[in-house]
């Protein structure tokens, strides 16, 4: 049989790198790695047997076996599960480098890790871990389904490369054989080892089992022991989602969380409950603390793990959890859906659907207690999640005002690094007023600045400020708050003033600059559906706005940038009838000699609007142009 000498990708070569050469703290943590591995395994291997009997009846007992070798100063954790075929197990260890692996490395080069020692504990860095006990690693395995030659060895001293050859095996499953550095012969001593296991795999729902030498009274002589040799099973092995709660320390929790989540930190919330009535099921349910990478791609794999009856189904079960909740993460096992249920059956299942409902009811009830209750905490976890929660405004009908009272925003009214809601806004809302007021913008200073706000700076109301691309179309979805209408500031004509008196003044307004407006208008015919007197402005001349139902500039921007076509989408040109260059431009209106100016200033008016939208002049070079010719007259007049 031939040997094959493959070279490791790249970023595997910087991981063993670091795994060699780097971490010295909490070695223990590759036996949590190795046997977790093997308890996947199993788990696939399991579930292949509902459908094809052979691979249960082949692996007997399903276990996870500890052997400790001291003649040799091996250590070997094997499994009977799913096993790989060659060409996965090339790929598996060697050729694709795995979700953490980036993470990893750039959290180690950021951070100090001789004063961290805790840093690599914390990490999920899989099979490689095990060379920072074993300088050689040797992997046999065979694939469930096969028969006993089609066996593969793999087998790496960490130095680039890895060597593969076909071999023998007896049994499916993989064993992995370290081969011990001198200075880490202690994983051999049965005590260290049951302690690891205790620490970091207890719950593993597979017998990890180990075989043990145990001094026993002789049985023909009372007075003396004899030594044997028996298997022990060293995990307590219950399922920490049907254990009672007051058993389960935050430590547990948090070791099955990075279990089953590959996430590095600490979860930020656990739910458990169980479920009876209609529907019996335990649920175990983590918020994260951090937006895992990637989970804005399509391909990201959402949803808890689920169960039936202590055997895992499927590992993403996406209909148990809405869209906008898919940064939970955990398990559910349910006790009355059949063993053998498929995606399609999945699809249009009424307890699925019932096990959905109840869960999106708890996680949106802890959300609003944690926010009640732990503010800090909250806000962290609206800062990583709320753009994904917001989504739910759209999507959950039902749901839409109960999501709403989960919202965080900065106002104008808000101090430095405070946020408000909308149950505080409105409580703080003028006697007469009766629209919630938000502006859309991309950062906080370029909104507080803007022109859009001068009106009701001046009136002393409120303006709620939305940063989130997605805001205005979440907005549009919600319409109304306890019966208070949603309005955005930047959309649409404003009229704050409501006294006759004003109300006569703006109709004066128009009969003074009607010829303005419709010398303006032509110019500007291709750009703007239209220009207007503004109810908005006071300090600035001019601002573009959107058309009520129109769609507004960031939103325009986001759709440009996912390659979808824009609707035509002109948008309304407002002058403030107050601002002195607006005067002096209404004065010459109907000047033929001046009229070449008219047109000038109307176009360099425009494009200040667009500047302060967030957009560009439609002509910049001709805009800089002519305002540093107005500079210099200006300046030369002294
Ligand atoms: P992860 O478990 O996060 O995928 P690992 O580095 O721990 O990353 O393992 C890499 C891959 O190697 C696994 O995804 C799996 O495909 C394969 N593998 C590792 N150990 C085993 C095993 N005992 N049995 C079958 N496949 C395994
Ligand atoms: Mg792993």
């Amino acid at each position: 049989m031939t040997v094959q000498q493959m070279e490791f990708k790249a970023e595997v070569k910087q991981l063993l790198e670091l795994m060699i050469h780097s971490l010295y703290s909490h070695k223990e943590i590759f036996l949590r790695e190795l046997i977790s591995n093997a308890s996947d395994a199993i788990d696939k291997a399991r579930y292949e047997a509902l459908t094809r009997k052979e691979i249960g009846e082949a692996a007997g007992e399903w276990q996870i076996r500890l052997t400790a070798d001291k003649d040799a100063g091996t250590l070997t954790i094997s499994d009977n599960g799913i096993g790989m075929t060659k060409d996965e197990l090339i790929e598996a260890l060697g050729t694709i480098a795995h979700s953490g692996t980036k993470e990893f490395l750039r959290a180690v080069q950021e951070r100090n890790k001789e004063a961290n020692p805790e840093l690599i504990g914390q990490f999920g860095v899989g099979f490689y871990s095990a060379y920072m006990v074993a300088d050689r690693v040797t992997v046999v395995t065979r694939k469930a389904g096969t028969d006993a030659g089609a066996g593969v060895k793999w087998e790496s001293t960490a130095d680039g490369t890895f060597a593969v050859e076909e071999t023998d095996k007896t049994g499916q499953g993989t064993d992995v054989v370290l081969h011990l550095k001198g200075e880490e012969k202690k994983y051999l001593d049965e005590w260290e080892l049951r302690t690891i296991v205790t620490k970091y795999s207890d719950y593993i729902d597979h017998p990890i089992v180990m075989e043990v030498e145990r001094k026993k009274p002789d049985a023909f002589d009372k007075d003396k022991t004899v030594s044997v040799r028996e298997d022990e099973v060293l995990n307590s092995r219950k399922a920490i989602w049907l254990r009672d709660k007051a058993e389960i320390s935050d430590g547990d929790y948090s070791e099955f969380y990075k279990h089953i989540s590959h996430d590095f930190n600490a979860p930020s919330k656990v739910i458990h409950y169980r479920a009876e009535g209609t529907s019996e099921f335990t649920a175990l349910l983590f918020i994260p603390e951090k937006v895992p990478y990637g989970i804005f791609f399509k391909e990201f794999k959402v949803g808890p793990t689920l169960y039936v009856r202590r055997v895992q189904i499927m590992e993403h079960c996406e209909e148990l959890i809405p869209p906008y909740l898919r940064f939970i993460k955990g398990v559910v096992d349910s006790s009355d859906l059949p063993l053998n249920v498929s995606r399609e059956i999945l699809q249009s299942n009424r307890q699925i659907e019932t096990i959905r409902k109840s869960l999106t009811k708890k996680v949106l009830d802890t959300l609003a207690e944690l926010k009640k209750d732990e503010p800090e905490k909250y806000r962290s976890f609206f800062s990583e999640f709320g753009r994904i929660l917001k989504e739910g405004i759209h999507y959950d009908f039902a749901k839409k005002e109960q999501i709403a009272d989960l919202l965080l925003f900065p106002s104008t009214k808000t101090e430095e690094g405070k946020l408000t809601t909308f149950g505080g806004y409105v409580d703080a809302m003028k006697p007469d007023q009766e629209e919630i007021y938000y502006a859309t913008g991309t950062s906080l200073d370029e909104v507080r600045k803007s022109p859009y706000l001068e009106a009701f700076r001046e009136k002393d109301l409120e303006v709620l400020i939305m940063l989130d691309e997605i805001d205005d179309i979440i907005m549009g979805s919600l319409r109304e708050y306890k019966g208070k209408k949603l309005k955005s500031i930047t959309r649409g004509d404003i009229k704050l003033d409501k006294e006759e008196s004003s109300a006569a003044s703006a109709k004066e307004g128009k009969e003074t600059f009607a010829r303005l407006l419709a010398v303006m208008k032509d110019i500007l015919k291709d750009e703007v559906k239209d220009v207007r007197l503004s109810g908005r402005l006071r300090d600035s001349a001019c601002c573009l706005v959107t058309d009520e139902g129109g769609i507004d500039p960031n939103m325009e921007k986001l759709m440009k940038a996912m390659g979808q076509d824009v609707p035509a989408n002109l948008r309304i040109f407002e002058i403030n009838a107050g601002h002195p260059v607006v005067g002096a431009m209404n004065a010459i209106v109907g000047d033929e000699t001046k009229k070449e100016l008219l047109s000038q200033y109307t176009e360099m008016l425009y494009s200040q609007a667009l500047i302060l939208e967030g957009s560009k002049p439609r002509d910049p070079a001709a805009f800089a142009k002519n305002l540093s010719r107005l500079m210099t007259e200006s300046l030369s007049k002294g």
